[in-house]
């Protein structure tokens, strides 16, 4: 295992990950819902809360956090 924890933790606009607009942070890939493996209704703040995610390609895994501040910034109007 690398021992780069900072990689294995990203924010992300829920909505983008939704719509598999997050990339994997080791090799690129689009991940969504699809490739959720656990979900973590207990991190605050409110809204929504976070998810690890193994990404199909290069199978690792990280945790993303779905951050109100991420929506604002990554937001599409
Ligand atoms: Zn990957």
């Amino acid at each position: 295992m690398p021992a780069i924890d900072q990689r294995r933790r990203i924010t992300a606009d829920r909505r983008a990950f939704n719509h598999y607009g997050v990339v994997c942070p080791f090799c690129g890939e689009n991940v969504g819902p699809r490739f959720v493996t656990r979900e973590h209704l207990d991190v605050p703040p409110n809204p929504p809360y976070a998810a690890t995610v193994r990404c199909p390609r290069c199978k690792e895994e990280f945790e993303v956090i779905f951050s109100a501040d991420a929506v604002r910034a990554t937001e599409r109007r």
